[in-house]
């Protein structure tokens, strides 16, 4: 227990190591002075005992006390080698346990800020607020602190069913380009493994080849939208892992296909796009809905609708399509369900059905073997979806991005499930 008033002030301060030369409050704010106890350096390079150069003082941030904001002056000492031939020349103090170099926060206040954003993912405007310190304080701690932590090795374990999935991260420039990454996940889990720039193969491939080949043969399962590119991915690394194609995007493909029946159909009979009137155009949203959600009315009325619109049954055959393709993930057996999507692909693949209806059938006979993988190994891209939706908050809290390094820190920070208990010890480098 200490008794000296000083003593008990920097035990208060939390650095024990210091001297507190001064502490000021002015309302809510309070300043605290410091400066550090070692008045004998040698130089690093020589050896030889080092000349004081004078002081020069910095500003850090810290945690509020309560309402109150606190700052801190911390002197530092500067030093020179006296030494004419030592290339030295001079330097000002470092001390990491008050400080990293590269921030302006007090070491304990920049991993406080970076378990607010980084896991609770509040606004970097808003902690700065509340700190009474600048919005790049903030995040270049959040920067320093969070690439250490997430970049830990053995950050994630075994993994037996990965995903892939792209995401726009970025716009940028007067044409607002836009810019994806590729999210990898393990899809059992739902944990962001890691993300990596665009949205093409070479990307995903090298980051799954560094994983090493024994992490790689865990892997029995891999979920792809229906993207040729991820598909040759998986092909390349992990060719024993079974294929899945996630549900979701397949009945997306099924409902973009109605869709386009629809707007043809509309072109075709009434010579122009959808208005507001069209019978077609009425039924747009109903068309898309799962059958067993539209009701006896629902129903009702959009047979009345295609009646109406539809005078050769093309969009009530693309209509039943894409039914029939959220059937198949109702109630089909494993055994039996590669069976299934090649009847359907090939009495959607004919001559006499319409155009758009074809073209589903075609995808879905390149994608069978995938497809059928559903119903035995029950992994989707689901969780990859979750995690997309968990980082477009971060993404709205951070108003976008720009830098990819950046936006792959808040995304790990925020899904990646890093191990926040090593957040009191992470050594930024
Ligand atoms: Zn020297």
């Amino acid at each position: 227990m200490a008794s000296d008033p000083t003593r008990m002030c920097e035990l208060l301060v939390g650095l024990d190591h210091v001297d507190v030369l001064d502490v000021e409050v002015e309302g809510l704010e309070v300043t605290i002075t410091i400066e550090t106890r070692q008045t004998v350096v040698g130089c690093s390079s020589c050896g030889v005992l080092a000349r004081s150069k004078g002081r020069r003082s910095v500003r850090l941030a810290d945690v509020n006390h309560g309402f109150r904001r606190v700052s801190v002056i911390w002197i530092k000492r500067r030093w020179f080698c006296p030494d004419p031939d030592c290339p030295m020349g001079s330097w000002t103090e470092e001390d990491r346990q008050i400080a990293h170099p590269r921030s302006l926060m007090l070491d304990r206040a920049a991993r406080w800020v970076t378990e607010q954003v980084g896991r609770f993912a509040r606004s970097v405007s808003e902690v700065a607020e509340t700190l009474g310190c600048s919005w790049h304080t903030v995040n270049d701690a959040v920067l320093l602190y969070g690439e250490a932590l997430i970049d830990l090795p053995g950050r994630f374990g075994e993994v037996n069913a990965i995903g892939l999935d792209e995401v726009l991260f970025l716009r940028e420039g007067t044409y607002r380009t836009q810019r994806f990454s590729t999210q990898i996940v393990d899809v059992r889990r739902g944990q962001l493994l890691d993300v990596v720039p665009g949205r093409k193969g070479a990307e995903p491939k090298a980051w799954l080849e560094g994983q090493g080949p024994e992490w790689l043969a865990k892997i029995d399962y891999a979920t792809l939208d229906l993207s040729g590119s991820y598909r040759a991915v998986f092909d390349a690394v992990i060719p024993n892992a079974t294929q899945v194609a996630d549900p979701f995007h397949v009945i997306k493909l099924a409902n973009e296909k109605l869709d386009e029946a629809r707007r043809r159909v509309q072109n075709e009979t009434l010579g122009h796009r959808g208005r507001k009137d069209d019978p077609l155009y009425r039924g747009r949203r109903l068309l898309t809905r799962a059958k067993q959600r539209l009701g006896d009315h629902g129903e009702a009325k959009l047979m009345g609708l295609l009646k109406a619109g539809d005078p050769r049954g093309d969009v009530a055959t693309a209509w039943t399509a894409k039914e029939a393709v959220r059937e198949l993930y109702a109630h089909i057996d494993p055994e039996l369900a590669l069976e299934w999507v090649e009847a359907l692909s090939d009495d959607m693949d004919n001559i006499e059905q319409p155009i758009e209806v074809r073209s589903l059938g075609r995808t879905l006979k390149r994608w069978k073997h995938q497809i059928a993988a559903w119903h035995e190994s029950q992994v989707s891209n689901g969780p990859t979806e979750a995690v997309n939706n968990l980082i477009k908050r971060v993404k709205r809290a951070a108003f976008g991005f720009t830098k990819f390094r950046h936006y792959r820190i808040r995304a790990l920070l925020y899904a990646g499930k890093p191990d926040w208990s090593q957040l009191q010890t992470v050594s930024p480098p």
